[in-house]
């Protein structure tokens, strides 16, 4: 529901960070509730400076609803004064929506671990339930003017939610991990809820160029809807896709190196380290971080090279992680027993080869290990960034150390100068560690510095500041877009006129304006709504309503040979007059052209799945709205030129539309049609609608002071836009209603703002 406190000047509100984890959680301790720093990447990042913001940070404060019992109140208390704001859960909420639905069927397949996933319909409806409860938590705080930035996995259907309940909110989304390529996600039962779900956002952020490509083709292909230069639109809306790949605090761990407290921590190593070369990984319990097949790799090093065995000592971190899900049990014991057997393996009384702990690090010994280790193992089978990787460069303000890095990490697309591997490669494994253990000091010096200066400049403030810059330039974007729409109004105007003329003229195009388009033409018959509208315009007094099409006469008289209708079929080669009833060719044509053009658009469709070739009196078109889509440009870009070279000897036109190539006759186009009824008619009111290139000629024919609305947000002669061929009927109806009393809209058509 709109909030009442919507009256604030625009863009100069807060900032609402909405995530899974408030960057507080909170235990009970002596019956006590507390507050802890939350742990993860997204809160310690921002969490050192959110506060600075004018910010409100929605989240989960990480502990049972049954466990706050009366505290609620005074706790919700002790979040605002750091500015978070709860949303509360139960533990049954929490285990549908986070351990089963997050960590156990979006986790694993956005991961490419489809095995692992699994689908059910109950965790599925607790995801949903869940992100409408933080769709309610962000519709009690929001005031006009805020920007809500909404994070991760955890919550992709929110966008869309916090879209139907405010009145034009600024909303942006992030991804933290990666998107799958289409052939993953599709796999997902509720792939169209997500991303319709994130559509809802004004710009989506990810990490890497590959996983916002993979989310637009997954777009393309299971929504329709195409993007160009990042640009996805919707309806009456633009969502923007871009790439932020997050920075760190790159300072605080550049100085925390410097510390006291750190030199004493890397002294006590040094102690029980010897003079040892150290190799270091630090990562979450997880599958995705490929541990086991280090461990092997590692093995296998050992055994190619006995020369480093009791000089090098692998410090093996894993943090714990998800215990409740039954895979990360299993990993932790399988860890458990690979270490083990190495160890028993390679290890002497003098020496572990593998010193491991699980647990967490403290910051300061985090810092510590960072600094004294050799050669960082950052190799996940799979991760979104990995800022692990990113705070060992910023620790090394000594200008020694070598990271090894995975390339499926999606850090390892900024930090070129780290020895990338393939994990599944072991020589490669092997190699990386050998050559990273011999690189001389000046080179190690040289890659540090390189993969430093990027790190400190686009720093996590920098990556916020970026994101947000973005996000307000692209609501701007929408604003502008939004100025084209018809708006109040001139809608006002425009019914007015229409009721106060006595001579009228309706020039109305059919695929696309009065009905959705779909990939097989013949499947676009009119449904009631618009086949009454159409009737009861062409009987008002006066009205002279023109069906204007591209689609040949059979498939008109089909389906309007009974209404009162004048017709245009095949953009403009015949005409049906509704004084005549009988078709007539706008000017003698021949079509000697066909045989030649044919065989050519037919040998693309045979090599283009899914496409295929109409054939009306005087043009050819080949259609490829049903084909992967591209394919289908690149075959239609193809065609265009192949057919382009036949135009000079031969009479005819190649025009590439909304998923057609069309071949026609030169000099035939709807513009040339609409003047034969300016002309003999001299109207007083003119309303003309289109969606297509096609219906540009008609509104480049229209007189001064006539209507013209082009269905969708593209650049258009015509004056205004209409988000979809709903809002067109609608529009249609409101023509019919008098004045005194406004339409109600129909169910399910939104009023156009
Ligand atoms: N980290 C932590 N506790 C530890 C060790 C590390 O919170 O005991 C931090 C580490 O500093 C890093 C984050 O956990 O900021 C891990 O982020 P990464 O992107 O590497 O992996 P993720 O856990 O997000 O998959």
């Amino acid at each position: 529901m709109p909030n009442e406190k919507a009256e604030e000047p625009t863009r100069t509100g807060r900032l609402l960070i909405v995530s899974n984890r408030l960057p507080f959680t909170v235990h009970r301790r002596r019956g006590q509730l507390q507050l802890d720093a939350s742990s993860g990447g997204l809160s310690t990042g921002l969490a050192s400076f959110y506060r600075t913001y004018d910010a409100l940070w929605i989240g989960w404060p990480g502990i049972d609803k049954s466990d706050i019992g009366a505290d609620r109140e005074h706790l919700t208390q002790q979040l605002l004064a750091e500015k978070c704001h709860p949303v509360f859960l139960s533990r049954y909420d929490v285990d549908e929506y986070y351990n089963r639905f997050s960590s156990g069927t979006i986790w694993p397949l956005f991961h490419y671990f489809p095995l692992y996933a699994t689908y059910s319909n109950t965790t599925w409806k607790a995801y949903e339930k869940v992100n409408r409860m933080f769709c309610d938590a962000v519709v009690e705080t929001w005031q006009q003017g805020d920007t809500i930035w909404v994070h991760d996995f955890h919550l992709m259907l929110l966008p869309r939610m916090l879209r139907e309940r405010l009145p034009d909110p600024t909303i942006g989304f992030f991804l933290h991990i990666p998107f799958p390529s289409l052939e993953l996600f599709r796999l997902l039962p509720w792939r169209v809820q997500v991303l319709e779900g994130l559509l809802g956002a004004d710009l989506l952020g990810f990490h890497t160029w590959d996983y916002a490509g993979h989310f637009m083709a997954s777009v393309r292909f299971l929504l329709g809807h195409d993007s160009s230069m990042g640009r996805i639109v919707t309806g009456d809306r633009v969502a923007r896709v871009d790439v932020f790949p997050m920075g760190i605090d790159f300072e605080r761990f550049a100085e925390a190196a410097r510390k006291p407290e750190v030199t004493r921590e890397i002294k006590t190593l040094d102690r029980s380290l010897g003079e040892r070369k150290v190799l270091l990984s630090v990562d979450r319990l997880d599958y995705t971080k490929g541990i086991l097949r280090r461990l092997e790799a590692f093995a296998l090093f050992l055994e190619r090279h006995p020369e480093y065995r009791e000089k090098l000592t692998y410090v093996l971190v894993v943090v714990p992680s998800r215990t409740m899900v039954a895979q990360y049990a299993q990993l932790k014991q399988q860890i458990d027993e690979s270490v083990g057997a190495i160890n028993g393996k390679y290890g002497t009384i003098h020496w572990v080869p593998i010193s491991y702990m699980y647990r967490s690090v403290p910051f300061n010994s985090l810092v510590a290990l960072y600094r004294r280790a050799d050669v960082a193992l950052v190799t996940p089978v799979r991760d979104g960034m990995n800022l692990v990787a990113k705070e060992y460069l910023a620790s090394r303000t000594d200008n020694r150390g070598v990271l090894v890095l995975s390339e499926t990490a999606g850090a390892a697309k900024e930090l070129g100068e780290a020895l990338t591997i393939n994990v599944n490669n072991d020589e490669d494994f092997v190699l990386a560690l050998e050559t990273a253990l011999t690189m001389p000091d000046a080179e190690q010096a040289n890659r540090l510095s390189v993969m430093q200066t990027r790190l400190r400049r686009y720093n996590i403030r920098r990556w916020v500041q970026d994101y947000l810059e973005a996000l307000q330039s692209t609501s701007r974007l929408q604003e502008e877009m939004g100025v084209r729409l018809l708006g109040v109004q001139p809608r006002k105007k425009l019914v007015k006129a229409f009721q106060q003329a006595q001579k009228r003229l309706l020039l109305l195009d059919y695929d696309g304006t009065l009905v959705p388009l779909v990939s097989r033409p013949s499947m676009a018959a009119p449904p009631a709504d618009v086949l009454d509208v159409l009737n009861l315009l062409a009987g008002e007094p006066g009205t002279e309503v023109v069906v204007i099409s591209g689609r040949d006469r059979d498939s008109l008289d089909g389906w309007f040979a009974k209404l009162p209708l004048s017709m245009v079929a095949e953009h403009g080669v015949w005409l049906k007059p509704r004084a005549t009833g009988q078709w007539e060719m706008i000017e003698p044509l021949t079509n000697e052209w066909k045989e030649q053009g044919r065989p050519i658009l037919e040998l693309h469709a045979d090599r283009t799945p899914g496409s295929f070739v109409e054939e009306k009196d005087f043009s050819l078109v080949w259609h490829y709205r049903g084909s992967e889509s591209r394919l289908g440009e690149l075959r239609a870009r193809e065609l265009a030129s192949h057919l382009q070279g036949l135009t000079a000897n031969l009479n005819f036109q190649v025009l590439e539309g909304s998923k057609v190539v069309e071949v026609k006759n030169a000099g035939i186009n709807k513009g040339r049609a609409v003047a034969r009824w300016l002309s003999q008619m001299e109207p007083e009111f003119v309303l003309a609608i289109g969606d297509d290139w096609t219906d540009e000629d008609m509104f480049k024919a229209l007189p001064e002071g006539a209507w013209s609305i082009r269905v969708g947000l593209s650049g258009t002669a015509a004056k205004y836009n209409l988000g979809s061929p709903a809002k067109v009927v609608a529009l249609l109806q409101e023509l019919l209603t008098p004045e005194e009393q406004p339409a109600a809209p129909a169910a399910g058509r939104p009023a156009e703002k």
